[in-house]
C-alpha cells in the first residue's frame, strides 16, 4: 500500500485514474517519478492554459518572491494587486466593451466565485430563485452546488439544496426544442410554479457536464428572456473562459453580454489557486467587507495573472492560434469518429475544450485507460462519464496534438472492436 492510500481520504478522485507519481512538469509535458513521460490532455482539468511552469510566468514569479514581494496580505492594496487591475481592465475588459466592470476578489476557488455571484444577484434583486441548466457544474459548496447538477456531488451535501430552479441546457431535448421558450412561457404564466427568479447561471460550453455547446442562438434567446423579466445573467466561465474557446471569454463570439462573469481556473496563468468575479458597477452594492475571506486575492497569482494577460492578450495572435489549434484538433477528432463509429460516436464542445462522446461510460473509461498506458492523460467527463474530453494546455505543440491523437487512435480502434465483439 503506498502513502496515498494509507493516509489520503477516500474523497480523492483524479489521481486514480492515473496511479503514477508525477514530480516535473513542464508546457504539455508531465514526467513520473520513474522517469516516464507524459503528454497532458487534462491540464488540470483547464487550470493550465498555458501550460505547466510557463517559463516567462515563472521568472515572474521567483523575481517578486526574491525581492520580498507580499505574498498574503488580506485585501489590502498591493503593487501586484494593481498590476493585475491594471492588465485585466486594460487588455481584457476595455476592448471587450467592459470597462465599467468591477472586479471582486473572492476566495481562491471558483466555487467562491460562484456563490459570491449568486449572493449578490440576489441582494440586488431582492429575490431568492436562481436558474440553472441540466448537467450545469458550479461547484460543490452550498450555493455553487444547488445549481450544480451532478447527483454524486449533490448527494453529499446531506442538507437541502434549495433556491434553484433547473431549465434544460441548448439540446437537452433534442434537436429543435428550443428550451427558452420553456422557460419565457414559465415566467409568462402565473400559475406555473416557478417563483420570478433574481438570475440565471450558465455556462457556454458544459465542461462537466459532457462538453455541451450551446449555440450563439440559444444564449442569445436566453439573455433576451433575461432582459425581458428583469433578470441578471451570469456567465460561469470558470472553464471555458481564458481563451480556451478561442477568445478571452466564452461568449465573445455568442453575441451576448452578461451582467456577471466567474472566472478562475486558468486565471492566474500558472495553477495557482485565484478567482475573481466581475460585474456591471451598478451591481456594486455591497457594503465594505460585506463578504469576507482570508485568501481573497492570491498575489502570487496577481504577478502571474497580469504577466499572462500582457504576454497572450495584448493582440490578437495567440487567441488565432488557439483557433488554428482548436481546428487541427477537432479534425483529428473527426477523423476518428468517422474511422470507429460514424453512428456511435458524436463530436462534442468548441475550441479546445472538445471531445468524443462514446455510447456509454465504459467505453469511454477503456478508452481513457488505455491511452494513459500509452503516455497519455486524459480525462472523461459528462453524466455517465461518456464523454473522452481533451482539454490541452493552449500553448501544446501541433506535434503533441497528434502525438495524443495516435494514441486515442489506438485506444478507440481497440474499445470499438471490443464493442463489436460483444455485440455480435
Ligand atoms: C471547476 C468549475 C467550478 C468550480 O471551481 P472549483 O475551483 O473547483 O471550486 C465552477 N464552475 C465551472 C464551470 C467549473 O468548471
Amino acid at each position: 500500500m503506498n502513502i496515498f492510500e494509507q493516509v489520503e481520504s477516500e474523497v480523492r478522485s483524479y489521481c486514480r485514474s492515473f496511479p503514477v507519481v508525477f514530480n516535473r512538469a513542464q508546457g504539455a509535458e508531465l514526467t513520473t517519478e520513474e522517469g516516464r513521460t507524459y503528454i497532458d490532455f487534462l491540464a488540470g482539468a483547464g487550470t493550465l492554459n498555458y501550460g505547466h511552469n510557463h517559463p516567462e510566468l515563472k521568472e515572474a514569479l521567483i523575481d517578486y518572491i526574491s525581492s520580498e514581494g507580499i505574498t498574503h496580505g488580506l485585501d489590502m492594496h498591493s503593487s501586484a494587486k494593481a498590476r493585475f487591475l491594471e492588465a485585466f481592465h486594460e487588455w481584457i475588459l476595455k476592448p471587450r466593451g467592459m470597462e465599467s466592470f468591477r472586479v471582486m476578489f473572492t476566495g481562491p476557488t471558483g466555487t467562491n466565485a460562484v456563490e459570491a455571484a449568486m449572493k449578490l444577484a440576489r441582494k440586488v434583486k431582492g429575490r431568492s430563485t436562481i436558474v440553472s441548466f441540466t448537467n450545469g457544474f458550479h461547484g460543490c459548496s452550498g450555493a455553487a452546488l444547488a445549481a450544480t447538477g451532478n447527483q454524486h456531488h449533490r448527494g453529499a451535501m446531506g442538507t437541502s439544496l434549495n433556491d434553484v430552479f433547473r431549465i434544460p441546457f441548448d439540446g437537452y431535448l433534442g434537436e429543435g426544442v428550443d428550451s427558452t421558450e420553456y422557460f419565457e412561457k414559465l415566467l409568462s404564466d402565473p400559475s406555473s410554479g416557478l417563483d420570478h427568479p433574481a438570475a440565471v447561471i450558465v455556462e457556454t460550453v458544459q465542461g462537466e457536464g459532457g462538453l455541451n455547446a450551446a449555440s450563439a442562438e440559444w444564449l442569445r434567446n436566453l439573455e433576451a428572456v433575461c432582459r425581458r423579466h428583469d433578470m441578471l445573467l451570469i456567465v460561469d466561465d470558470i472553464q471555458a473562459g481564458c481563451g480556451r474557446t478561442g477568445s478571452f471569454f466564452s461568449f465573445e463570439e455568442m453575441g451576448i453580454h452578461p451582467d456577471m462573469v466567474t472566472l478562475s481556473k486558468s486565471l492566474s496563468g500558472y495553477g495557482l489557486p485565484f478567482a475573481i468575479l466581475t460585474y456591471r458597477d451598478e451591481l456594486d452594492i455591497w457594503e465594505p467587507g460585506e463578504h469576507n475571506g482570508t485568501f481573497r486575492g492570491n498575489n502570487l497569482a496577481f504577478v502571474t495573472a497580469a504577466k499572462a494577460i500582457e504576454l497572450f492578450w495584448r493582440d490578437s495572435e495567440f487567441a488565432d492560434e488557439v483557433k488554428q489549434k482548436a481546428q487541427h484538433l477537432r479534425n483529428g477528432l473527426e477523423r476518428l469518429i468517422r474511422r470507429y463509429g460514424q453512428n456511435s460516436l458524436t463530436l462534442k464542445g468548441r475550441g479546445l475544450m472538445s471531445g468524443i462522446e462514446c455510447p456509454d461510460g465504459e467505453m469511454a473509461g477503456e478508452v481513457i485507460r488505455d491511452a494513459f498506458q500509452n503516455g497519455l492523460v486524459i480525462e472523461t467527463s459528462g453524466a455517465h462519464d461518456q464523454v473522452v474530453k481533451c482539454l490541452v494546455p493552449l500553448t501544446i505543440s501541433t506535434a503533441q496534438i497528434d502525438f495524443g491523437l495516435g494514441v486515442l487512435d489506438k485506444a478507440f480502434a481497440k474499445a470499438a472492436a471490443k464493442r463489436e465483439r460483444k455485440a455480435s
